[in-house]
């Protein structure tokens, strides 16, 4: 894995969240975008060589939504950055790792994504993501 890409964060509230992150890091949020095939909307941040995004429901039956229901709002996953996606899926289901979807899916800001299951990851949800070219 190339580096951490960027920490996800479950807000309710992207119009209320948006201002806060843009104090706290002292930058503006260079992209909003909607997945729509995830019920989320998003909205990102540059830190230095990271990333942070923050992730809003657009649903009832979202993950985000499922998630602020259960733990709150908070860290929801942390996303490294690969080379090929393809073949970390490949290695890590091999390894006994869950894959939480079969093939890489269209994610924001312009990346293939897939998941991990946390149960997998002592509880933590990872995202692999890979730039598209
Ligand atoms: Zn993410």
């Amino acid at each position: 894995m190339l580096k951490i890409e960027h920490l996800g964060i479950a807000v309710k509230s992207l119009d209320a969240s948006v201002p806060l992150y843009e104090q706290l890091l002292n930058t503006p949020c260079y992209k909003q975008e909607g997945v729509a095939s995830e019920g989320v909307s998003t909205a990102f941040f540059k830190t230095g060589d990271s990333k942070i995004e923050l992730l809003e429901a657009t649903s009832e039956n979202s993950p985000i939504a499922k998630f602020i229901e259960k733990k709150g709002e908070g860290i929801h996953h942390i996303a490294f950055e690969v080379e090929n996606i393809e073949a970390e899926m490949k290695r890590l289901s091999a390894l006994g790792f869950q894959i939480l979807n079969e093939h890489p899916k269209d994610g924001a800001d312009n990346k293939l994504v897939c998941f991990l299951h946390p149960k997998s990851t002592n509880g933590v949800l990872v995202e692999l993501c890979q730039e598209k070219k």
